[in-house]
């Protein structure tokens, strides 16, 4: 058996693909989630699951004992959301991050991966953008995020904490939830396909993501594990290195669209330098948006 790993937020899309992966690469998984969007039948059978919130420090210790590495998922993690409710998603984005740290801290755990976004960049200055571009959140969720790092550094350099901030681009695959308001873009044409609906774009559609595969999502998170690192508090991007456009993303899934007004608090253009990540972790993206979609429109049966 490897170490004990625990996934906050583990009942959700991304953490339910992680705790997967790591229960059936011989780890042992704990799970915290309030399944405030989770689903209890996403977290592996061979998983502990405690159902608890991140916003209390006792439900935190208790998950967090015993640890050798914490992946920090859990969040409100939707950009339209923060921006009706910033206080209530600050609340679990903010504080429940501090309270995360704090209870890595008191239990010495060994690494705290904290799971950030590419919408910390805003609209980055440089495309592809590297690690060292600067801050520019555009939404509450992406100051969120841009918080939840400064914090993890700070927990680095005060109390010798050692962190790793992954900020995800786009993640789409299996176990999305691509049902209410708040879905990404590739869920959102899904369902309105399924339902026989034109795909709405906003805008114009030329806007460009780096859509990456939750496959390689997960697998960079078991690389991080056990890799060496050069040091205490670390920010990798997680994305495929490559800009696609959501026009694109509607011809690949196939069907009928129709265009509305842009939305506020969206960059124009995202997609990740992925040098550095490849470098220190030895990763790199393995599925492509063309492989990506297909394999959810086979899953989905929108293809024969
Ligand atoms: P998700 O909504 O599927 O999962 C989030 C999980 O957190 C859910 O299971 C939910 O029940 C749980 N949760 C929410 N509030 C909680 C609380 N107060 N206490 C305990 N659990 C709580 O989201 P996801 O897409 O799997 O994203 C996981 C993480 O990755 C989030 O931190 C998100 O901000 C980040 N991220 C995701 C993407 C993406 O494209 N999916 C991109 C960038 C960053």
């Amino acid at each position: 058996m490897n170490g004990r790993i625990v996934v906050t937020g583990g009942a959700g899309f991304i953490g339910g693909n992680l705790v997967h992966r790591l229960c059936e690469n011989d780890y042992e998984v704990v799970v915290l989630d309030n399944l405030a969007s989770g689903k209890r039948e996403n977290v592996h059978r061979w998983a502990t699951f405690i159902k608890g919130d991140v916003r209390d420090p006792s439900a935190l210790a208790q998950a967090f004992a015993g640890a050798d590495v914490v992946f920090h998922l859990a969040a409100l993690p939707r950009v339209q959301l923060s921006i009706t409710d910033p206080v209530g998603t600050g609340a679990v984005n903010v504080f429940g991050t501090v309270n995360a740290l704090v209870a890595a801290q008191v239990a010495r755990v060994r690494r705290f991966v904290f799971a950030s976004s590419s919408s910390v960049y805003g609209n980055p200055p440089v495309l592809p953008t590297p690690e060292n571009s600067p801050y520019q959140p555009l939404s509450p969720y992406a100051i969120h995020k841009m918080l939840g790092e400064m914090n993890c550094r700070t927990w680095s350099s005060i109390y010798g904490l050692d962190t790793v901030c992954f900020r995800f681009f786009n993640v789409y695959g299996p176990g999305f939830d691509p049902s209410g308001e708040y879905a990404l873009v590739i869920g959102k044409f899904i369902m309105q396909r399924l339902a026989g609906k034109p795909m709405t774009i906003w805008g114009d559609g030329q806007q460009a993501r780096d859509f990456t595969h939750v496959d390689d999502v997960t697998h960079a998170c078991e690389l991080v594990i056990s890799a060496k690192l050069p040091d205490k508090a670390n920010a990798f991007n997680i994305g495929a290195g490559r800009p696609t456009a959501v026009a694109r993303i509607a011809e690949l899934i196939g069907g009928d669209v129709m265009h509305e007004a842009p939305r506020a608090g969206e960059p124009r253009n995202s997609f990740a330098d992925i040098r550095w990540v490849s470098h220190a972790l030895g990763w790199s993206p393995q599925v492509s948006i063309e492989q990506g979609i297909t394999m959810l429109k086979v899953k989905l049966g929108l293809c024969a």
